[in-house]
């Protein structure tokens, strides 16, 4: 593994904070990979991973991946993530999220946080105690609210164009969709796929969760079957990495289209997925509905149509990156890749202007 300066230079990272505040036991992480589109935005997750080193890791791959998902989906902000290094069910609390929140703010909003994994939206309420960089509050505080509802609209639409593409029609009726995690984007995503007639498998390993999967009328299977199910598109909406030498043979679905963020373990994936014939929707590509949302918040005054409007052209974005994987002959990661590369490049190279002086 790279060590995290390393990794810093070959992604060409700006930014990376350590947050330790003793009295509340807070540690966290804020990353910043870039700001040339505009301020770097992500949400903090809450994760209790193993090691420092995997906390590190996991907070910049997702704020790499908070710039190229903002790239692609052609909406002003950089990309950045923030991570608290905790277990949200037994170590959350009001003052370590006031506490993640002050050190939000002496960034002076070169990173704005949201919501992420192991979050709720009740708790950026108490983040926004401490500072004003913070988008997705709710919608009674004049914020955008829960940034789950739109990832799962784009999420379902870019499913949709994965089955345009494959399939020639868009409709979802009648087909297997296997669901690894059924949090919030699972969730939201579930609502409109049962609407449509979609077969759901679902895996939780968190039982309020697959409850609520058995009241959708979704088939509960236990989380290491997931992958060996027969189903037509597989869905990872949990965590990431899910797709490694572990799994990619076991997947049986033509399709891949998640939510989780980072799904490939590493890009070299991506390849191998192309190889073998699955058709696979970039993470970043489908999962920005949150942060369109969240973007609408930045500021302007929120304005849900204009959210909704922009979150739908996740279905035309997904097509283009399948068409530019056909046309460059590349794995669709590589494709969606580029075109995040080259919008970021093409705005870095604007001269910067000199007001004239009167
Ligand atoms: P969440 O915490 O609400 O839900 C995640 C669910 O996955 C939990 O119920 C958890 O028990 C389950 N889970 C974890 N590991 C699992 C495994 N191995 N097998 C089966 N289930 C497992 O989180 P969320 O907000 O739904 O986010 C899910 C993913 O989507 C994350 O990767 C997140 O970064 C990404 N994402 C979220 C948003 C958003 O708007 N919330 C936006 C873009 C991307």
């Amino acid at each position: 593994m790279l060590k995290t300066m390393e990794y810093m230079e070959r992604y060409k990272f700006e930014q990376f904070t350590m947050c330790y505040e003793p009295s509340v036991g807070l540690k966290a992480f804020i990353a910043i990979h870039s700001t040339t589109l505009g301020p770097s935005s992500g949400g903090v997750r809450i994760w209790p991973h193993p090691t420092e080193e995997d906390a590190i890791m996991d907070a910049l791959r997702l704020a790499r991946a908070m710039t190229y998902k903002s790239a692609v989906a052609g909406i002003p902000l950089g990309g950045g993530k923030g991570l608290i290094w905790a277990d949200s069910r037994k170590d959350k609390n009001e003052a370590m999220l006031r506490a993640f929140g002050r050190f939000v703010d002496t960034l002076g909003g070169r990173y704005i946080t949201t919501e992420d994994v192991g979050m709720t939206p009740r708790d950026l309420e108490h983040i926004a105690q401490e500072t004003k960089y913070v988008v997705g509050l709710p919608r009674t505080m004049g914020g955008s609210g829960d940034t789950s509802e739109m990832t799962g609209l784009g999420l379902y639409l870019g499913m949709k164009a994965c089955a345009k593409e494959l399939w020639g029609s868009d409709s979802l009726a009648g087909k297997t969709i296997a669901m690894q995690g059924f949090g919030n984007v699972g969730r939201n995503t579930a609502y409109h796929l049962v609407k449509e007639g979609v077969k759901l498998v679902v895996a939780d390993f968190y039982q309020p969760a697959t409850e609520v999967a058995n009241s959708l009328g979704a088939t509960i299977v236990k989380p290491e079957e997931i992958y060996d199910q027969k189903a037509d598109i597989f869905s990872p909406c949990a965590l990431g990495a899910v797709i490694n030498d572990n799994t990619i043979k076991r997947i049986k679905a033509p399709i891949i289209c998640g939510g989780a963020n980072n799904q490939l373990a590493e890009e070299r994936h991506g390849e191998q997925l192309h190889q073998m014939g699955v058709l696979y929707a970039p993470d970043y590509v489908v999962n920005a509905g949150g942060i369109i949302n969240a973007s609408c918040e930045v500021g302007v005054t929120y304005n849900p149509d204009r959210a909704k409007e922009i979150t739908q052209r996740i279905y035309d974005t997904t097509l283009k990156v399948f068409q530019t994987s056909k046309d460059e002959k590349i794995p669709t990661s590589v494709a969606a890749d580029r075109m995040a590369e080259r919008r970021i490049a093409a705005t870095r190279n604007i001269k910067p202007m000199k007001r004239a002086e009167h």
